[in-house]
């Protein structure tokens, strides 16, 4: 690849980044309506939100999860994140990968009992095991159950028809 290429690659935003809450959807007219200033980062009273290698804000759920507080999106000075009260604050919603401990039949509920809304639901499988399911309609994407599990196991993801 040409220098100019790799430069290009460098700066070109993650489509892949979870942006914070209200922020614009598509990646590019994000990319381009925040200008790095850096202002939601601090504002955030749960410490999740870091910076992409272009400066922009992106959400770490490693660190915990969102309260929707809105404080981000009131700091945003140039409309990339903008409040709105009806619907969605974004498109996520929880999974549970195979690393669940339950599945192996330890007892272990951490996820369920971090989410508010009570999203997670644990069936049985038999000889112990639990099957850990996620309620898409009541989960908000929040990303409480993340940063809890203690095999990494939990992850945040789009939904799949885009909807919030
Ligand atoms: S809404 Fe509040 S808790 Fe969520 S990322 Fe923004 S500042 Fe942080
Ligand atoms: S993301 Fe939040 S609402 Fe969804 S399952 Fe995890 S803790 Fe519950």
């Amino acid at each position: 690849m040409s220098r100019a290429g790799l430069l290009r690659g460098r700066f070109r935003p993650d489509a892949n980044a979870i942006r914070p809450p209200w922020a614009l959807v598509d990646a590019q007219a994000f990319a381009s309506a925040c200008d790095a200033c850096g202002r939601c980062g601090p504002a955030c009273p749960e410490g999740i939100i870091a910076v992409d290698r272009i400066g922009r804000p992106q959400i770490d759920f490693a660190k915990g999860g969102c309260s929707f507080c809105g404080a981000c999106a009131d700091r945003c000075p140039t409309g990339a994140l903008s409040r709105v009260e009806e619907g969605s604050p974004w498109s996520l919603v929880a999974t549970i990968g195979a690393a669940c401990l339950s599945l192996a039949g330890t007892d272990c509920r951490m996820c369920q009992d971090h989410c508010d809304p009570a999203a997670i639901r644990f069936r049985p499988l038999g000889r112990g095991r639990w099957l850990p399911t996620v309620e898409e309609a009541d989960c908000t994407g929040c990303g409480a159950c993340v940063a809890v599990c203690p095999v990494g196991a939990v992850s945040v993801v789009s939904r799949r028809n885009g909807d919030a």
